[in-house]
């Protein structure tokens, strides 16, 4: 396992499940805003209500003053008369004049009169222009509430002013009211001045002051009896009263509010709270959007997460993915079933990894070397990475397991490493199905090729002819000798040799065949193919010699196999003896048996070996093709059928083939494959186990 992973840079490989940390809080900003929306209406409220106060404020003393202007008018035309009264003796000519003069000073007075107690009119003088209905003839009866006045005024000796009282002028007409004063003359006249009280109004006040109120004279009732100007709407519905306090007249100034622009935000509390809310109001519009904004995001992220996951759990292989510092932060379904460890006992693990072994770490640091080697080379080593190792991992029961491991580094498009990703196939069954196969194979062949004593007996005999027909050859041969002339003692050892050799030949061939029935390990070794040969060229030579052939060998010298090399020879001299034999009709001329050797073609790794005994013989006819290879199957009159039969089985038994060919220009082809020396298939690395055939 991962024990010297590759050197952590930068980031890592992040997670992004389980349930947000952040959750809306609509409910609470509604709150919030509920809250502050009241605070500013509560504001605002209490505000326009301390406007209303201050402006009635301002209203009372508005009305204060007006009344304060008039009635500083009225009095100084009350001490005028009072003066003028006191001073009155008679003299209607003087009168006269002080009065027109006062007239023009004063322009809210129409008329002044000096009136006898019983109110005959003495001296009267007008205000311009004439006014024919305050003309003597008309006011030659006192009105009412002037003849009240009069009245009250000489009884008490002391000036009055009469309730105003309306006269028809033209088309309109004046609210009067008269001032009547005593003169100082016991039983004297009293002098009657006619206010207009529209002009009191109009003339008396200051002309800053009516531009943002409306002033007017009200009765105790409430009677107007003189008002500036202006709508009823105008008004804002405010407004404060103030009494005259004259003599006679309860006449009151009331002073009325205008209604001004509308006041929304009237001070700068208000404004603080509007700007609040509206704050407030634009950040919750864009903490809702936001929430909404992660709300998706997040869902998205989940939802690909979850995707991820699924398709990680589908994938049939562990999966593991490691951050930069080695640590695990993804397992899939597969890893968790293979090792039996939960996908916690998994999560957040450094090195070194509950499932790995001695073998593992070993193997996975050759692995690395591997790739960095190849890396020199190619420049990235991912073909070397790409082939992965097969090592062992343990699972959580301690049992071990084979695996295949391939590892794959994480970038994040800027080339950085955020992490590992390991994916481990479990062999497990693999082997276990490859050593099965091996076993029945095995089984099969061995039921197979030695089914019956007999046919055990008749290999024997039949390896056993070979030798023992070469040494009665040698020995006829030796009889022969010994009876020429001259007498050839350099030809007659040689002929003795043959005799020992072969029969050394015999009892190896006795010996091997004995190991092979007894299933025991055959000697298998280095054997050079070349060497081989030329060891049995003088068999060969007596083959050959004996059928009138030639033989051609073809075999590149230093090729080596890993076989056993008795039986070997035994396969190559019974595939000769048939290729000799089958030549027998064949034209003396064109008799060759050509052995050769060279790589396999089907091995793309030129692990195997290829070795080929062609004759130029009648070859074997399709009919006799299914059996070619069955034990007894034979054309020859006194053969056995057994030769090829056990070439097949000794080559099989050392993991290769024999196959037949038919060759274009006739005669047959008998191939066999063989292991390189070197590159011990599983069947040869894998001893038979020594038990006896039954
Ligand atoms: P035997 O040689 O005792 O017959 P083998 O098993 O060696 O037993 O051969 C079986 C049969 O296969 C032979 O009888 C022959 O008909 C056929 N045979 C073997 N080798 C050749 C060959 N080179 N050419 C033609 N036929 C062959």
């Amino acid at each position: 396992m991962p024990e010297s992973a590759a050197p952590p840079t930068r980031g890592h490989v992040r997670h992004a499940d389980g349930p947000p940390a952040w959750r809306p809080v609509v409910g609470p900003l509604i709150a919030i805003a509920l809250l502050v929306a009241a605070a500013v209406g509560a504001a605002v409220w209490l505000s326009i209500l301390d406007e209303r106060r201050q402006e009635q404020e301002r209203l009372t003393l508005q009305a204060h003053q007006a009344a304060l202007h008039i009635r500083a008018r009225l009095v100084e035309t009350e001490q005028l008369l009072l003066l003028e009264g006191s001073a009155y003796a008679g003299s209607a000519e003087r009168f006269r004049r002080d009065m027109a003069e006062l007239l023009q000073v004063n322009p809210a007075l129409l008329r002044v009169e000096l009136r006898a107690r019983d109110t005959t009119t003495i001296v009267a003088i007008d205000a311009p222009p004439p006014r024919p209905e305050l003309g003597d003839a008309q006011r030659a009866r006192l009105p009412p509430e002037t003849a009240t006045a009069f009245e009250t005024a000489a009884r008490l000796n002391r000036l009055t002013y009469s309730r105003p009282y309306y006269v028809r002028m033209g088309p309109t007409g004046f609210e009067l009211m008269d001032l009547v004063v005593p003169t100082g003359e016991v039983d004297g006249p009293l002098i009657v001045a006619t206010y207009s009280t529209q002009r009191v109004l109009d003339h008396f006040l200051p002309a800053e002051a009516s531009r943002s109120h409306l002033f007017s004279l009200l009765e105790a009732d409430g009677t107007y009896t003189a008002r500036q100007s202006a709508l009823d709407r105008d008004r804002s519905g405010q407004f404060a009263i103030s009494p005259l306090a004259r003599t006679g007249t309860t006449l009151q100034v009331r002073v009325d509010a205008l209604q001004g622009a509308p006041r929304l935000i009237p001070n700068l509390i208000t404004a603080l709270a509007a700007a609040m809310a509206v704050g407030l109001g634009v950040a919750m519009f864009l903490l809702v959007r936001d929430i909404r904004e992660r709300a998706r995001v997040e869902r998205a992220l989940r939802e690909q997460v979850q995707f991820r996951r699924a398709v990680e759990d589908a994938i049939l292989h562990a999966l593991v993915v490691f951050d930069v510092d080695s640590r695990v932060v993804q397992v899939n379904a597969a890893m968790c079933g293979i090792t039996g460890y939960p996908r916690d006992a998994l999560i957040g693990r450094a090195q070194p990894m509950p499932f790995a072994t001695p073998d593992s770490i070993r193997d996975y640091q050759a692995y690395l070397d591997r790739i960095a080697r190849a890396a020199e080379q190619d420049g990235t080593g991912d073909a070397q990475r790409a082939r992965g190792f097969e090592t062992t991992y343990q699972r959580r029961d301690g049992s071990v397991f084979p695996v295949l491991v391939v590892e794959s580094p994480v970038n994040d498009p800027d080339g950085r490493l955020l992490g590992r990703v390991l994916i481990g196939v479990d062999l497990s069954e693999q082997k276990r199905m490859e050593e099965l196969a091996r076993r029945q194979q095995e089984e099969l062949q061995q039921r197979s090729r030695l089914a019956t004593l007999g046919e055990i007996a008749s290999t024997l005999s039949h390896e056993l002819n070979q030798p023992l027909a070469a040494i009665t050859s040698y020995a006829t041969a030796s009889d022969n000798l010994l009876g020429a002339s001259p007498a050839r003692p350099d030809a007659l050892r040689q002929a003795l040799r043959g005799i020992k050799s072969q029969a050394e030949r015999a009892g190896q061939v006795i010996r091997s065949v004995q190991a092979f029935l007894r299933r025991r390990a055959v000697d298998r070794g280095e054997v050079d193919l070349s060497a081989l040969i030329r060891g049995l060229e003088p068999l060969l030579r007596l083959q050959a010699t004996r059928s009138g052939a030639r033989v051609v060998v073809d075999v590149p010298a230093g090729t080596s196999v890993h076989a056993d090399r008795v039986m070997l020879e035994q396969v190559l001299l019974n595939l000769t003896r048939n290729g000799f034999e089958a030549m027998a009709d064949t034209p003396a001329g064109e008799r060759i048996l050509e052995i050769s050797a060279r790589p396999a073609e089907d091995d793309e790794r030129g692990a195997r070996i290829e070795v080929t005994v062609a004759d130029r013989g009648r070859g074997v006819p399709p009919e006799a093709l299914p059996q070619l290879f069955s034990a007894f199957f034979t054309t020859k009159r006194e053969g056995m059928g057994l030769g090829l039969s056990l070439c097949r089985s000794v080559i099989e038994h050392h993991g290769g083939q024999l196959r037949y060919h038919p060759r274009a220009q006739g005669g047959s082809a008998f191939a066999f494959d063989l292991p390189r020396d070197g590159e011990a298939t599983p069947e040869t690395r894998s001893r038979a186990p020594a038990r006896a055939v039954r």
